[in-house]
């Protein structure tokens, strides 16, 4: 098996009946590149920016930043990077921002919400990748958005980082997409709003399954409770996919779903452009991908999504795929 997974490195990711999917990978820190393009990857579908300020008593500045966003986007030759803004909260705490303590983490003040009270961390980590963005292909990822509300006043944010720089003169691509990540439920059910401003969507199953079920991620006895083949979470990727695609948008999954093997055949039917996952998990999703039908996997979609538990959908998956 590893054999044949070596000689799908230099290949495109394509199915049994010739449509191209993207592989992508998830990063943490610029060293991780080296495994993206080993493992042949199509691009980063999730650069997670939080490690640049995990582990130190200060915020990194916006030198350091840039440093590490260019050094991405540059061993990344072109190849679409997908970086995200801070995504720190819930289970990711900064000691040094001295935050109040919360009765429920992931309920509570994280990631965008935190960006935009705080505008300066904000702020820094915008011009750190608008002065990168010349150095590759850029797509900019808000998460955590929970209203169109939060995207427009994020969004509003980054154009006037992007104003001032422009007036003082510094390089920035014109070509940055802008996208959200889809990971809150009120976010999936409005996605039809919200495709008609974002350039693309990226699913993050690990939240979306967890405020879905509320089933906390990390805890073992609610763990029966987190069910990537739920059919309401499929209702609710498929409703996310169906929107984006009428406004042709792009989407894209990037939580641990996306690497699944059965999860796998059905967001190939789903019509998901992008998967994003551990690097080590691309060569085995592009040989399973090669010997999938798109055709074929969108036909048995209306009947997954008509069963009524995980357990009938993988009972499903197992007989059919
Ligand atoms: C997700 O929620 O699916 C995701 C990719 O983000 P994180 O795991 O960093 O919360
Ligand atoms: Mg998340």
């Amino acid at each position: 098996q590893k054999a044949e997974w070596a000689k799908l490195v230099n290949e495109q990711t394509t199915t049994s009946d010739s449509q191209h999917v993207e592989l992508a990978a998830n990063i943490g820190t610029p060293q991780d590149v080296q495994g993206v393009l080993e493992n042949g990857a199509e691009g980063v579908g999730l650069y997670r920016t939080e490690f640049l300020y995990m582990g130190r008593d200060q915020l990194p500045t916006e030198e350091e930043q840039f440093k590490a966003y260019k050094e991405v986007l540059e061993k990344m030759e072109g190849k679409p990077v997908v970086i995200r803004t801070l995504d720190i909260g819930g289970d990711k705490e900064l000691p040094y921002l001295d935050l109040p303590k919360e009765m429920n983490p992931f309920l509570g003040f994280r990631a965008i919400r935190l960006c935009l009270e705080q505008q300066d961390i904000f702020r820094t980590q915008l011009r750190a990748l608008l002065r990168a963005s010349v150095h590759g292909n850029l797509k900019i990822m808000f998460p955590m958005i929970a209203t169109l509300v939060e995207f427009r006043a994020a969004k509003n944010v980054l154009l006037e980082e992007k104003e001032k720089l422009a007036k003082a003169n510094v390089d920035v691509s014109e070509n940055i997409e802008l996208g959200i990540m889809v990971e809150i439920p009120s976010t999936a059910v409005l996605s039809d709003r919200f495709a008609k401003e974002v350039d693309f969507f990226s699913i993050g199953t690990n939240d979306l399954i967890q405020y879905t079920m509320a089933a906390d991620r990390m805890n073992e006895r609610v763990s029966y409770l987190y069910q990537p083949y739920n059919p309401a979470i499929l209702r609710l990727v498929q409703m996310v996919i169906n929107a984006a695609h009428k406004e042709g948008k792009w989407v894209g999954m990037c939580g641990e779903m996306a690497g699944d093997p059965i999860a796998i055949p059905i967001l190939l039917g789903l019509g998901l452009d992008e998967f994003s996952m551990s690097a080590t998990s691309v060569l085995p999703a592009r040989s399973q991908l090669s010997k999938l039908s798109k055709t074929e996997a969108a036909k048995h979609i209306d009947t997954i999504l008509n069963m009524d538990t995980a357990e009938e959908v993988v009972q499903f998956v197992n007989e059919n795929f």
